[in-house]
């Protein structure tokens, strides 16, 4: 079975901040766990911006034990919005996404969002000059 990867934010309630969770993916369903960004305060709410490698079955698995332990899971491109309807395709954000998530349609002239390249890095958000792009991370 192919290795696919998935980026993932996982919301921890605050009884689970400081649980084994994350190990136990890498170490009960054999996959390969990068963590591309965190915000853990301890005894409060905790996220994480992860991205899973590995079979596709073990992945939904260790996403099910996640679930079944009351941490949310939802892919990362629910947290970031940007609003098309107001960009006036400035290029601003292209010159700091170093991920290439950002690109200039030159057919259109518009500005197209790759959700899946995105790691929320925020770079885009602190320099766009109208507050198009918004992360609710
Ligand atoms: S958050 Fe970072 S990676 Fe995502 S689109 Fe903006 S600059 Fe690119
Ligand atoms: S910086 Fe803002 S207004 Fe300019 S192209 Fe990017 S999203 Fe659009």
């Amino acid at each position: 079975m192919n290795t696919v990867t998935r980026r993932v934010v996982l919301t921890f309630p605050a009884n689970l901040v400081e649980d084994t969770a994350i190990y136990h993916l890498i170490k009960d369903y054999d996959l390969v766990v990068n963590i591309l960004r965190a915000k853990i305060i301890p005894k409060e709410i905790g996220r994480i911006v992860l991205e899973l490698r590995g079979k596709i079955d073990n992945i939904k698995k260790g996403v099910s034990y996640l679930e079944s332990k009351g941490i949310e899971v939802k892919p990362l491109a629910q947290d970031i919005y940007l609003n098309e309807d107001k960009c006036v395709s400035c290029g601003m954000c292209l010159a700091v996404c170093h991920q290439k998530a950002l690109s200039l349609n030159k057919n259109t002239w518009k500005i197209e969002f790759n959700r899946d390249d995105c790691i929320l890095c925020e770079q885009c958000v602190s320099v766009c000059p109208l507050k198009v792009i918004q992360v609710t991370f």
